[in-house]
């Protein structure tokens, strides 16, 4: 693994500990030679990892849509900004540049992102870990509902199950480096006819 995408609040939450959390985790990349891939922009939680990594040493690749450059919110000081023409670029060159994708909390952008990470997943479109950092229990509701998705049947439990969770980012790293996709199709009723 060379480099982790995180996707994460452009607003910095209620609570300072998702900021230290922010920079928790952006030291477990730097120990771990991991590079981080994200938004590009310089606001809320996301320009507070991004210069948290920049002042540890570490790589920073920016992926940003034009029409938010143009809102300002650009990072200015990355490694590398890559200026796309739209969202579906922006998504679609930071899974490409990733190793691996990590959610912080965020807003309606992060879920949007990391879901779309995990459909393809479940399609087998791509083999690559992702995981929930669950501050402060900050994802728990949203993991209850996918518990109640698997059970409603709309859902595999093995495709359930892919998606690691842990308030720990050395604990994801260290998941993500032995991380297997599971072998299983998404059709539930197909496979039961088989
Ligand atoms: P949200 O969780 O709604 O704050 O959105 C954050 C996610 O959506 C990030 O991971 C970004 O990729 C994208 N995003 C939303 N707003 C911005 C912004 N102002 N600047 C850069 N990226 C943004």
């Amino acid at each position: 693994m060379k480099r982790i995408c995180v996707f994460l609040g452009s607003n910095p939450g209620t609570r300072e500990s998702y900021g230290l959390a922010a920079e928790a985790l952006a030291e477990v990349l730097v120990e771990n030679g991991l590079g981080l891939v994200y938004g590009g922009s310089n606001v809320g939680l996301m320009g507070r990892l991004a210069n948290a990594v920049l002042e540890r040493g570490g790589e920073v690749i920016g992926v940003i849509p034009e029409a938010l450059v143009q809102k300002e919110v650009a990072h200015d000081g990355l490694t590398d900004q890559h200026i796309v023409a739209s969202m579906h670029d922006r998504k679609a060159l930071m899974a490409q540049l990733a190793d691996g994708f990590v959610a912080m909390p965020g807003g309606i952008g992060t879920l949007e992102e990391l879901f779309e990470i995990f459909t393809w997943a479940q399609l087998g479109f791509h083999r690559k870990p992702f995981a929930l950092y669950n501050v402060e229990g900050y994802y728990d509701l949203l993991t209850d509902f996918l518990n109640h998705i698997s059970a409603e049947g709309f859902v595999m439990p093995a495709h359930r199950d892919m998606i690691i969770v842990s308030g720990d980012p050395g604990n994801i790293i260290t998941r993500f480096a032995v991380y297997e996709p599971p072998v299983v199709d998404k059709w539930i009723e197909r496979r039961s006819k088989l």
